[in-house]
């Protein structure tokens, strides 16, 4: 299906008014003293550089448009202005506001934009028919625009009217960022240089346990680590102790392990941990070489024999793939096995994929963020991609709807 993404090569910009979705959905300051409220962290905005760069240097007119936190209606304190004051700093260039997300003094604001000009429309979700696909909103933002762009790839699993419904009204294409995120994903899961090597970790086990049985179809090696590994060593029949740990979770272990049991993959565990006392995670930390928690201990990081283990096969890798910290790498004392994953995912002559949250903020605190092959910006949106699930806004960027020509 991704392989028929259109892309914005395909589209003719020239002079036309183009609503990029962007992901702008950035961590804010907010100073105690009162003042202006400002961005905290860059990163979605330089990531949507190049695509804004692109279409400008073409003569696209564009109409920008992005989520910011999540307000129930309209929120001063959710205002997209700190975004485009960045923006209008990165790029050199002015970013006009407007009052609104829609409304015809919004679309008179879009009417008078000259080739190369940006307007930033305000957070969409102070519109609720945006969560709710509404096709009254998608009438509205489509009175904007004449072609639409969609760049934000952590949101394109959800249907929302301006990552989906959207793409059906206007000509659509997805921008640079969201191509080279669908191809780098689609390449682990068609054609991942052997052995093709997945690191996992993290805390949203839930979450990730449809990834964890898709690797052990797609991948040569799992390694296991963070809290992820406590519902696995359960029920392999292990003590925990205090280690984060939920009942249900430890059945869906079983289910896996019982694949794994039949795949050709090799499925691997931590084979030492690093323990704080229950409830102190600020303590000093004790290594336990193996796997038997006692009460009253947790497991905050895998240990120094599983690190060096995990960092070998990295080395040995032809691709990897890594989500989720191997620790509380938040505490210097619990950093150690998610400091060494990241310093052989740098080092590997492999090629590599690192995705997450935490996972990108962990490979970022080190220091390491430029050593990777890419650096996933989708949490969920990532995950899902991989578990072989169809992403609403990426399909949506598949069907020809309108001539874009
Ligand atoms: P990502 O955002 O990269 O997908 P998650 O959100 O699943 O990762 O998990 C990240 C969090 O997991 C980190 O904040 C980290 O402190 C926590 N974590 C990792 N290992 C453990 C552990 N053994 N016990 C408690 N928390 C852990
Ligand atoms: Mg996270």
């Amino acid at each position: 299906m991704a392989d028929s993404l259109r892309t914005i090569d395909e589209l003719d910009v020239e002079g036309r008014r183009v609503l990029l979705r962007a992901d702008f959905n950035v961590p804010l300051h907010r100073p105690r003293s009162g003042g202006p409220i400002e961005v905290a962290d860059d990163t979605r905005i330089r990531a949507a550089l190049e695509t804004i760069a692109d279409l400008r240097a073409r003569g696209a007119r564009l109409v920008l448009v992005s989520h910011l936190g999540r307000p129930k209606g309209p929120d001063p304190a959710l205002s997209m202005r700190p975004v485009a004051d960045r923006l209008a700093e990165l790029t050199g260039a002015p970013v006009l506001l407007a009052p609104a997300v829609t409304g015809p003094e919004v679309v008179a604001l879009s009417e008078r934009l000259a080739s190369g000009e940006m307007l930033m429309l305000e957070n969409i979700r102070y519109e609720p028919g945006e969560t709710r696909n509404d096709p009254e909103l998608v009438s509205a933002l489509a009175e904007l625009a004449d072609l639409y762009v969609n760049d934000a790839f952590g949101t394109a699993h959800r249907a929302h009217a301006s990552t989906e419904g959207i793409a059906h009204r206007l000509p659509s294409a997805a921008g640079r960022l969201m191509e080279r995120e669908v191809s780098t994903l689609q390449a682990i899961v068609e054609r991942a240089d052997r052995p093709l090597v997945a690191i996992l970790g993290g805390a949203k086990v839930t979450d990730k346990i449809g990834v964890v049985e898709r690797f052990l179809e797609l991948a040569d090696l799992l390694c296991i680590g963070g809290a992820m590994c406590f519902p696995f060593l359960a029920a392999q029949g292990h003590r925990v102790g205090a280690s984060l740990c939920p009942e249900e979770d430890v059945a869906s272990a079983r289910r896996v392990l019982a694949a794994a049991a039949g795949s050709s993959c090799r499925f691997e565990l931590p084979i030492d941990l690093s323990l704080a006392p229950e409830g102190q995670d600020e303590a000093s930390r004790r290594v336990l070489d193996g796997v038997e928690v006692p009460d009253g201990w947790s497991g905050l990081d895998i240990g120094p024999r599983t690190s060096a283990r995990y960092a070998g096969e990295i080395a040995a890798a032809g691709t990897v793939f890594w989500n989720g910290p191997m620790g509380r790498f938040e505490l210097e004392q619990f950093a150690a096995g998610t400091r060494a994953v990241a310093e052989a995912v740098a080092a590997t002559p492999a090629r590599t994929v690192v995705g997450g949250g935490e996972t990108v903020e962990a490979m970022r605190s080190f220091g390491l963020e430029d050593r990777v092959t890419h650096l996933s910006t989708g949490g969920g949106a990532t995950l899902e991609f991989l578990e072989g699930r169809e992403l609403p806004g990426v399909h949506a960027l598949t069907i020809t709807a309108v001539s874009a020509r």
